[in-house]
């Protein structure tokens, strides 16, 4: 009797998810499931990416940053996920976000820019852009697709094996266009939250240096694609429309 109840109910679910399939670019995960997925696959990363970084000016300075980003990026027209920003003990120059609002900066990136909190703001914003514009639980739906969803809605939790992928799929590189939104809207976070925005030039040009001395330690979230040269115009051209000047850039005209 379980049993029929419980084929009934996948049944019943995929027949919901083909229709709700069907009108394009529908939400299929919930906001709910989304944040719990993205708990899930953070703490996977975590145990495995160095664990948490107990530094006080670290953990103070994600904390901060994370706090004004974040109440930020919570406004309309974005999802109010509830942002916290987390410092990672991890040497390489990196940055990542997880569904739902969890974010990582890696030591290494915090050696990288001097520990300057404009420059870490970005970072921050580019990361909390990301999530806010949904970029990882599309492409998890579509990786996933049906299986994800019947196990979320089944209210079954998910299994390690899905936490497991998707934190892989978080951790895979995002579209070039995606990045070139994350950059502008990034700027856009960052200046509501009162850093100063211009300070995305300096950490394009950090990059830049890491990109040239080391290919292995380049940051995942900041690679080959869309280049730094391009992202460097396509900034100080959103700069200049918005008519932001500060420390690294002064709009002309
Ligand atoms: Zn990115």
């Amino acid at each position: 009797m379980v049993r029929t109840g419980y084929l009934a109910g996948v049944l019943l679910l995929m027949i919901a998810v083909a229709l709700v399939g069907g009108c394009g670019g529908t939400q299929l995960v919930s906001t709910d499931e989304e944040i719990k997925m993205g708990r899930e696959a953070a703490e996977e990363f975590e145990r495995t990416n160095g664990g948490l970084d107990r530094d006080p000016r670290r953990v103070q300075l994600a904390d901060r940053i994370g706090r004004r980003i974040g109440a930020v990026a919570a406004q309309p027209p974005y999802t109010a996920y509830p942002y916290e920003f987390r410092a990672l003990a991890n040497d390489q120059v990196n940055a990542n976000a997880f569904p739902g609002g969890l974010i990582y900066l890696w030591r290494g990136l915090y050696e990288q820019v001097g520990y300057d909190e404009d420059q870490l703001a970005w970072v921050a914003g580019h990361e909390a852009a990301h999530v806010a514009r949904q970029h990882s639980v599309r492409r998890i739906e579509r990786a996933l697709g049906y299986e994800l969803i019947i196990q979320l809605a089944l209210g079954e939790g998910t299994t390690s094996e899905i936490a497991g992928a998707v934190a892989g799929l978080t951790l895979q590189s995002y579209s070039r266009d995606q990045e070139l939104e994350a950059d502008r809207v990034g700027l856009e976070f960052t200046h509501a939250a009162g850093y100063d925005p211009t300070a995305a030039l300096a950490v394009i040009e950090a990059f830049r240096k890491v990109s040239g001395k080391d290919p292995s330690q380049l940051e995942l979230l900041f690679e080959t694609h869309p280049g730094n040269t391009a992202r460097d115009n396509a900034v100080k051209a959103h700069l200049q429309r918005k008519g932001w000047s500060g420390k690294y850039y002064k709009p002309t005209g």
